[in-house]
């Protein structure tokens, strides 16, 4: 057994070969090409599952918001909506592919510090469930939206607890330095309160924060939680306010390699309805519903991506690098933010490392390295790599450098395999341009 393998919810099959939802990896390298994403559904499911049953058998009234960034298609919000998530959006485009996936309006939250009037129009016109509200300028043309299509929204008020969680701990942050919403102390949520309920058409529903990404401990969302009724509590004191949600964001962190240790799902859930109701009751307010937004926590581990091996380079006493074909337009991560990630060689699963090398991607940019220092056994070319935990944020940020096209994306369920994004042809790449003679 690999011991790298060992440390993602994947097996090996009797060819030695890795497997994913019951489907060889190696067969699907052959049949859709690389490189290729490729998730296993039941463990999306079972994502999904995890938050929502645990804020049931708890008898929490919640609304649990895949935060669709991480990974937006069709395909994928279908399964989310078949789950009986809510859905994050945060633009147009991603509107747009939940109203395709025909996910239910109401169940959809709009975010964005700088949504535009027509992300905003959209939204109204779709009857979206909630609007999330950033800043004061987007509070104006939401008002001059309602006047003129004469609706209704809910919004709820995104704030800047003044918390910063830097993976393993949490600072306070007493002036808070962040594009993202009202500040909590210094009195802009204060003034945006009295603007957002003096407004007719709004229902403003309660407060949103999102305290960061790739959280391993449940202190953090305890802490905002915290704060964020501190500021209720001033508005039950002085307006008789009632706040009927408490969302407190997204970024319950997973393993992308052995370093990470993740707390299961529930975890953090019996975490923020204890202190939620603890609060609650602390303030003598009524237990709002809370809300919480995974993205990476429900696509991420579920997806991994494969690669064929190319090209080989050794530079004997310093490194050995093989390199694939794909790399930083289909996973970022490395290169934007230094992100590590575990891998094995799909064809060879089984076999003994003997070898350590460096992966690298085929884009003209020196940092584009998918990872460093890899164990590896014999590596050869035509080898398929399998690179682990790429399901959140991969796909979702891939781009066209070097007029790569993107890579296609394949569901594996039950030991089915279905394609759910074509692999991008060349007609595609240059579909937009124009001829200038
Ligand atoms: C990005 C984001 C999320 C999801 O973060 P993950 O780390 O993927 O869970 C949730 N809510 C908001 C507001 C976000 O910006």
């Amino acid at each position: 057994m690999n011991t790298i393998a060992e440390n993602h919810p994947f097996t090996i099959n009797e060819q030695g070969h890795l497997d994913i939802g019951g489907a060889d990896t190696v067969y699907l390298a052959k049949k859709y090409g690389t490189p290729l994403y490729v998730y296993d559904v039941s463990i999306l499911r079972d994502n999904c599952r995890a938050f929502v049953q645990t804020f049931k058998e708890l008898g929490a009234s919640a609304q649990v918001a895949y935060a669709s960034k991480a990974f937006s298609s069709t395909a994928m919000l279908q399964v989310v909506r078949q789950e009986g998530l809510s859905l994050d959006v945060v633009s147009q485009g991603e509107l747009y592919t939940a109203l395709q996936a025909e996910f239910p309006a109401e169940k959809i939250h709009m975010h964005g510090n700088n949504k535009s009037r027509e992300e905003l129009e959209m939204a109204i016109d779709h009857n979206v469930g909630c609007i999330v509200v950033d800043n004061f300028h987007e509070i104006e043309l939401i008002s001059s939206l309602l006047e003129k299509q004469n609706k209704e929204i809910n919004v709820l008020m995104r704030v800047t607890p003044g918390i910063e969680s830097k993976t393993h701990q949490y600072i306070m942050t007493g002036n808070e330095d962040s594009k993202f919403g009202f500040n909590l102390q210094n009195g802009q949520a204060d003034r945006a309160f009295l603007e957002l309920t003096k407004h007719e058409k709004i229902h403003f529903k309660g407060l949103h924060s999102h305290i960061g990404s790739q959280i391993f401990e449940t202190d953090g969302f305890t802490l905002a939680a915290d704060l964020l009724f501190k500021k209720l509590a001033e508005w039950n004191t002085d307006y008789g306010y009632i706040p009927e949600v408490l969302n407190l964001g997204g970024g319950f962190g997973i393993r992308y390699t052995k370093d990470d240790q993740p707390l299961a799902y529930a975890a953090y859930v019996k975490e923020m309805v204890s202190v939620v109701r603890e609060q609650a009751n602390h303030h003598n307010m009524p237990v709002p519903e809370i809300w919480i937004e995974p993205g990476r926590a429900i696509a991420g581990n579920a997806g991994i991506t494969l690669y064929t091996v190319g090209s080989k380079k050794e530079i004997p006493g310093v490194r050995n690098y093989i390199s694939v074909d794909g790399g930083m337009t289909d996973n970022l991560r490395p290169a934007l933010y230094s992100a590590r990630y575990e891998g094995v060689l799909a064809n060879k699963a089984s076999q003994p490392v003997k070898d350590k090398v460096s992966v690298a991607g085929k884009c003209c940019e020196s940092g584009d390295m998918l990872i460093w220092d890899l164990p590896v056994p014999e590596v050869a070319s035509e080898d398929i790599l399998a690179v682990f935990s790429t399901g959140a944020y991969g796909y979702s940020m891939a781009s066209h450098y070097n007029r790569l096209p993107n890579a296609g994306v394949v569901f594996v369920e039950n030991g089915i395999d279905k394609l759910v994004v074509r692999r991008e042809s060349f007609e595609d790449v240059v579909r937009n341009d124009l001829s200038y003679e």
